[in-house]
């Protein structure tokens, strides 16, 4: 059986990838951290394509919890691989850095960079047997431009765009690509808390994406088609890139 497994994909851009990825028949691995009824509702809308949806709920930034249990899964499943490994999990919690605790430091840190470690190395030594993997992060403009109010974040994500880059050319020949996607503003959970009529002025297209629009470019990476593309960065912003 082929898998993909979805970090984060109990809402927002991580269910909207879940829903293409089974689209592809892949038998979906959705994994959150404490949403069981929105992680339920991406599994039944999963399971409308015909294929398996399993919940697997861990902390992804918790080293212990990604062992015990997706590191469980895949010893309980050596006869199943996981061909493609989407890390979508995120958060954000900005703050003027003179004003950032520790703790909302590493929250995001851990959440997005420890994630990327704990996550991809889990599921990287059936890809290298299998020599076939597909790996794609969900990075950020932030990441990119750094964003003020948002040190952790853009850290985080910086952090993750240089792995991918380096991750990239250890496995290449071995099959695996490795990529991110770098959305703009996505209408989620996440930007629920921000202006969009303010901030869609400063966006070329004059709107928010939808977190379909980053599914389907995710989709794209994921898929056989994308064979000679690893370690690239693909930005889907609306045009904002400043
Ligand atoms: P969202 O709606 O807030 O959803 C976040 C998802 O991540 C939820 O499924 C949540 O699970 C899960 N999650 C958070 N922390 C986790 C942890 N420690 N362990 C496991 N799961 C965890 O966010 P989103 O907007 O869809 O964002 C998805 C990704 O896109 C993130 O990496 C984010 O940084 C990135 N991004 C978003 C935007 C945007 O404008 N929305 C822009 C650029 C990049 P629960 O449901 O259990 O809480």
């Amino acid at each position: 059986m082929k898998y993909a497994l979805v970090t984060g994909g109990s809402r927002g851009i991580g269910r909207a990838i879940c829903l293409k990825l089974a689209e592809q028949q892949y038998n979906i691995l959705i994994n959150y951290r404490s949403n069981d009824d929105e992680a339920r509702k991406t599994a039944d809308l999963v399971q409308e394509h015909n294929v398996t949806a399993t919940l697997l709920k861990f902390d992804v930034s918790n080293k212990e919890e990604v062992d015990s249990v997706l590191g469980a899964w895949v010893d309980a499943h050596k006869e199943d691989v996981i061909e493609v490994l989407i890390n979508n999990a995120g958060i954000r919690e900005d703050a003027l850095m003179v004003f950032m605790t520790d703790d909302q430091w590493r929250r995001v840190l851990g959440a997005s960079l420890d994630a990327f470690y704990y996550v991809s190395r889990a599921v990287m030594n059936p890809m290298l047997a299998n020599r076939y993997g597909r790996i794609v992060t969900v990075v950020s403009l932030s990441g990119i431009k750094g964003m003020p109010g948002q040190t952790n974040y853009s850290a985080a994500k910086a952090g993750v765009i240089g792995a991918t880059k380096a991750l990239a050319q250890e496995v290449a020949r071995r099959g695996i690509t490795v990529n991110a996607v770098a959305p703009g503003f996505v209408r989620t959970d996440m930007t629920q808390d921000l202006n969009e009529a303010e901030l869609k002025a400063i966006i070329p297209m004059k709107r928010f994406g939808e977190p379909e629009e980053v599914a389907d470019a995710v989709a794209f990476l994921a898929s056989k088609k994308a064979s000679y593309i690893t370690g690239a960065v693909l930005s889907i912003n609306g045009g904002l890139y400043t």
